[in-house]
């Protein structure tokens, strides 16, 4: 019987691949098989490495994703180098923390374009390459807690997360008849540069920690599972959720 977590053939194009979690879920579909395009504005030297080593086909694209008008270059360059893209992972994020009350519209607008807005249109951008090519692919939309908690002193991250559980939902009522399963992991508490403020405040790393059953925080690479169930035929009837990778943060 085939492998059905096999993604051999397959093209999985990752933005924010130069570290964290963007570069996990890179080396994790290369793992199971896929070329990958990463797209993001630092050189992913190490992430190349690693999907070389595993005998995939990797080609970096340079963009400033606070800049939405970039997607259909950013598509193109992925089709010229690697062939017809049939995943697409919206990793790439950032986050501004303020009080409310105090909040910039700059802080604001630079954490709902890269996140939000720019996601919306290169996953827009994707599912006009795939249906213009008559196939199929798979969105994977990386979410968060605050996807589906307030949290506190984020206001944009917050939105920006909450937006892109809804446009999970949208896009999977719009284009699952198309063949196109858009789905988003919500990671819960992962050590990479994103969380490095809360790691290194005492008192909030052990109130994290008490509150994670698993008792520790992720690990980058305990994202892939879930990566490769969406983007594989194993997940294929699965459209519109929002996968939990927490720790069972959210079971409390
Ligand atoms: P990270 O280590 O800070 O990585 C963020 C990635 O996004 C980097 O590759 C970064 O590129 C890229 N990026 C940010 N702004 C960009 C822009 N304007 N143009 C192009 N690329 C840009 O954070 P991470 O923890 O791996 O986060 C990855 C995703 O997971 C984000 O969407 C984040 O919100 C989400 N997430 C993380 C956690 C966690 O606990 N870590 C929890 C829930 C959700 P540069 O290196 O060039 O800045």
């Amino acid at each position: 019987m085939q492998n059905p977590f096999d993604l051999s053939g397959k093209v999985a194009l990752v933005t924010g691949a130069n570290t964290g979690l963007g570069q996990a879920l890179a080396v994790g579909l290369a793992a199971a098989g896929a070329d990958i395009a990463a797209v993001g504005r630092s050189t992913p030297d190490e992430t190349k490495a690693e999907v070389k080593a595993l005998g995939r086909k990797f080609h970096f694209i340079k963009a400033d994703l606070g800049d939405a008008s970039v997607v259909g270059d950013v598509m193109d360059a992925a089709v010229q180098n690697l062939g017809t893209v049939d995943i697409l992972v919206n990793n790439a994020g950032t986050i501004k923390r303020n009080d409310a009350l105090d909040f910039t519209e700059d802080e604001w607008d630079t954490v709902m374009n890269v996140n939000l807005k720019t996601a919306f249109f290169l996953s827009q951008a994707f599912a006009r390459h795939v249906t213009g090519a008559d196939k199929g692919g798979s969105i994977i939309n990386i979410a968060s807690m605050l996807s589906f908690q307030g949290g506190i002193r984020v206001a944009s991250y917050t939105a920006s997360k909450s937006g892109i559980a809804g446009l999970t939902k949208l896009l999977a009522n719009e284009w699952a008849s198309k063949r196109i399963n858009v789905n988003a992991i919500a990671p819960g508490y992962f050590a990479t540069n994103n969380t490095t403020a809360l790691r290194a405040d005492e008192k909030r790393n052990a109130e994290i920690l008490g509150r994670i059953p698993a008792g520790r925080w992720g690990q980058p690479s305990d994202l892939s599972g879930a990566a490769v169930f969406l983007a594989s035929e194993a997940g294929a009837y699965v459209h519109g959720a929002v996968i939990p990778v927490d720790g069972g943060w959210l079971a409390r």
